[in-house]
């Protein structure tokens, strides 16, 4: 190849110090989501094409033209996961979770693949964090769920968020309002996109979901799911949206809310917000229960909830610079000649041990080259190490912004800069 390399389009490097502000994101779902006692389940990246065919749903746009689907050595058909739901559910299946607990609660973080047209907020690879409850059918469950994602909004500062829900029914009650939208939709097909045309016919559902414009006006006087639902998934929405309100989740109801996956049945939601400016990739948190899945896949009958929180468009809306996420370098040491050097090291070694987040200048460079390091790294202190320290075992810590300098003796060096550092 003479040409120099570049990434796949639509696949992008995480660089420093944007990295910085997603191991922030990470951090936060981590902690909380071990708060409410989700465990932490890894699937790998390709499974069978078979898994997601069933999973998400041949109908689903995912399946019918996003799949990064190809043969391998030994012609099988594989595919790069088009999101984690369905990997994690047959991981669910395969382990036998059902028997071994009544509930179980996972969550999972990884890149998904989906060959889309590229905009801000929407890649062909980007990454998902995803939490998923198998084992509870009951609607406070569906509560919690969702304001646990309001929770960890707010905690990333994330303003304004509007949290959708809905509930699109399952078995009966789906049928009969997929009768209702065909019949009120029929009328209008020949002024719906080429995609809801065919929607129409094989899930047509799925023309709530569209975002063309004039299919949008179509949609807004379509009849509503909610006037469909019998008395059983009535009243398990009437105990999401009483649980939220005790809880002081803050929703709004969205009767045209339907999910581009096939496999949602009963509560749906979505997270949206207009900070980042994400203009229709403004979702930024999609989710819902899948009651079917479990079972459908071959597993034991399992009801089941989860969501898929978009990485990229959640990092786009925080707010903060990323720079401010990286971690600041507690101490700088600066080293003249190779003796001072193998000193600075091993101190640099023992300050890291005791926590401390410490930048050694390595290079045989002048102490004034090694002090704009130390500026531009942005360190709270530097430390200068020559013969006369290494002679004395004393030596003087300065404080960078303001240029103070503080005696300190090289023996009790970690115990000072931790004090420093702590005050
Ligand atoms: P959209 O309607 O925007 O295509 P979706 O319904 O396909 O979204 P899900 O499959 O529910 O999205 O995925 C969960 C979340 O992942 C979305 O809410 C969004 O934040 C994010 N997401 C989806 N597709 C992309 C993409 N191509 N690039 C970046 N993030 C994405
Ligand atoms: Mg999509």
């Amino acid at each position: 190849m003479s040409e120099t390399p570049t990434s796949v389009r639509g696949m992008n490097d995480l660089l420093p110090p944007d990295s910085a502000k997603w191991q922030h994101l990470e951090r936060t779902c981590r902690d909380l989501f071990t708060r409410y006692g989700y465990a932490l389940v890894r699937p790998p990246v390709v499974e069978h094409t078979e898994l997601f065919v069933r999973g998400v749903g041949e109908g689903s746009d995912i399946v019918g033209k996003e799949m990064y689907t190809f043969a391998d050595r030994s012609d099988r058909s594989l595919t790069l996961r088009p999101e984690l739901t369905a990997g994690l559910a047959r991981a669910y299946i395969e382990h036998a979770m059902a028997a071994k607990e009544a509930v179980t609660r996972w969550w999972s973080l990884g890149p998904v693949f989906r060959y889309e047209a590229i905009n801000t907020g929407r890649y062909r690879q980007f990454y998902q964090i995803d939490c998923e409850v198998y084992g509870v059918a009951e609607p406070t469950l569906d509560a919690e769920v969702i304001a646990m994602l309001l929770a960890l909004y707010g905690e990333l500062g994330v303003a304004p968020l509007t949290m959708l829900v809905n509930n699109v029914g399952r078995g009966e009650d789906r049928s009969r309002y997929r009768a209702a939208l065909v019949e009120f939709l029929t009328p209008h097909a020949a002024g719906l996109c080429a995609d809801c045309q065919r929607r129409l016919v094989t899930n047509p559902l799925r023309v709530l979901d569209c975002k063309v414009e004039a299919d949008r006006r179509v949609v807004a006087a379509a009849p509503s799911v909610l006037d469909h639902l019998g008395p059983e998934a009535r009243a398990h929405f009437d105990t999401v949206l009483a649980t939220l309100d005790e809880l002081g989740a803050p929703v709004v109801v969205e009767p045209r809310l339907v999910r581009g996956l096939d496999y949602y049945t009963g509560t749906v939601f979505e997270l949206t917000t207009t900070a980042g400016n994400l203009g229709s990739q403004s979702t930024i948190v999609a989710g819902g229960r899948y009651d079917e899945m479990i079972g459908d896949l071959g597993g034991p009958a399992t009801p089941a909830i989860g969501f898929g929180i978009g990485v990229e468009r959640t990092v786009l809306c925080m707010p903060g610079d990323p720079a401010t996420f990286v971690a600041p370098v507690g101490v700088f040491i600066a080293a003249r000649g190779e003796a001072a050097r193998r000193r600075a090291t091993a101190l640099a070694h023992a300050l890291r041990a005791a926590g401390i987040v410490v930048e050694v200048e390595h290079r045989d460079v002048g102490m004034k080259a090694q002090f704009r390091r130390a500026d531009k790294l942005g360190a709270r202190y530097s430390l200068a190490l020559g013969e006369a320290e290494l002679a004395t075992g004393a030596a003087k810590l300065k404080e960078m912004a303001t240029r103070a300098e503080h005696d300190v003796t090289l023996a009790e060096l970690v115990a000072t800069v931790t004090r420093l550092l702590a005050a």
